[in-house]
């Protein structure tokens, strides 16, 4: 089996979805290993690095892919170029482009799309989400650390004593738990909330304070539910008021298949002390803060800055870079026996990760935007 991978095309993507390691591990399982000339060159792992793969030219690695490795969905020009029946494995975003469904459908590829795959104990060192998010986590914290006016440790000095920054982290998951620890490591005093009750434990843990707003929502499979609007309502006014005291927010909310939550509003904001920092990890996704826009740096009138950065997970390319390519590595090999592929359909990761399959789609909730 061929396993193909091409440079990423996407402005700002400079993950890679292969390292050498990976190659290396996929030769010693039977597999032949493509890869474009430079693809790797964002992430920092040139050409020569990649001993056991094969380097060519884009057209070449697409046309003789059984399996394309990508970060970011394949483009429409990408899968037109795709051999019917090939396999291709790639965060696919389905809610968003029901053109490139379609397409995929339509060139009867066997698609995997890493964003469905069930959250399972076996399933972890597969879960691109998990792994993504985590480098989210950190940098969303180095860049409030170095866009705050204020240290975040205290220190003790000769010219009086600094008092550590209030950070909150809003949303407790994967990234929210990375960002917590990572302000921790600089000093800051730091809190945490979410609306999933089990996250108390886990941000205490991280030796941060838990934010109690009265609001408890889990929802299924680990995940939050959306909130009522009287809850909605309830964790407003207790955020507000609590918002006064705080020097930099990292906010990470989501909700599966839904817009980000709108958590903090502008009003909030207004109400905070000049010079705050909020950092707003899902200002791509809808945005937790009203006033966040993606890509963007947005001051208040107060004084407030609200940074809306984008794909941060590309931003630290060689570790997130591993981590991507150790998940498809650990998922593909699920289906490589003897250097061949075989797709066991009765194994849930495989059936429930596919989006598309000879000549349909797969996942129900996308069949029913497509058509
Ligand atoms: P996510 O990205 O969907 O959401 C991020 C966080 O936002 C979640 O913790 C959610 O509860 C929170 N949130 C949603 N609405 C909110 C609101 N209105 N106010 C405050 N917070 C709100 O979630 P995630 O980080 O991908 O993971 C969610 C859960 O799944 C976590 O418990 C995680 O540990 C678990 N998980 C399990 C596995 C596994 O076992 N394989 C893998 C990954 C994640």
């Amino acid at each position: 089996v061929n396993v193909a991978v091409v440079r990423e095309t996407w402005s700002n993507e400079r993950r890679v979805a292969l390292t050498p390691e990976v190659a290396k591990k996929l030769k010693s399982k039977g597999a032949s290993v493509l890869i474009e000339r430079g693809a790797g060159d964002p992430a920092s792992f040139p050409d020569a690095g990649y001993k056991d793969a094969e380097v060519a030219d884009a057209a070449a690695v697409l046309g003789r892919a059984d399996v394309l490795l990508k970060v970011q969905p394949p483009t429409l020009e990408e899968i037109a170029q795709l051999r019917e029946g090939s396999v291709v494995i790639s965060l696919l975003q389905p809610h968003l482009a029901p053109e490139r469904t379609r397409a995929l459908r339509d060139r009867r590829i066997t698609s995997f799309a890493m964003e469905l795959l069930p959250r399972t104990t076996r399933a972890q060192a597969m879960d691109v989400l998990s792994s993504q998010a985590g480098v989210a986590g950190y940098k969303a914290v180095l860049i409030a650390a170095e866009a705050s006016p204020k240290f975040f440790p205290m220190l003790t000095t000769a010219a009086g004593t600094i008092r550590p920054s209030k950070v909150l982290i809003v949303g407790a998951g994967v990234a929210g738990l990375q960002a917590i620890a990572t302000a921790r490591r600089l000093g800051a005093q730091v809190e945490g909330f979410d609306v999933r009750p089990e996250t108390k434990e886990q941000i205490e843990s991280l030796g941060a304070k838990f934010l109690d707003l009265g609001v408890s929502a889990a929802g299924s499979g680990g995940y939050a539910r959306e909130l009522t609007a009287e809850e909605r309502e309830q964790q407003q006014r207790a955020l507000a008021e609590h918002l006064k005291g705080i020097d930099v927010i990292v906010t990470t909310a989501a909700v599966p298949g839904r817009k980000a939550p709108r958590i903090i509003s502008a009003a909030m904001v207004e109400g905070m002390k000049p010079g705050a920092v909020i950092v707003d990890i899902a200002a791509e996704t809808g945005g937790n803060v009203e006033l966040s826009e993606a890509g963007k740096t947005v001051v208040s009138a107060n004084g407030v800055s609200v940074i809306g950065p984008v794909n941060l997970a590309s931003s630290a390319p060689i570790h997130a870079s591993e981590m991507y390519a150790r998940n498809l590595y650990n998922f593909l090999e699920l289906s490589l026996k003897d250097g061949e592929l075989k797709l066991d359909w009765d194994d849930e990761l495989i059936a429930k990760t596919c989006l598309t399959h000879a000549g349909e789609i797969r996942h129900e909730p996308t069949r029913q935007l497509v058509d």
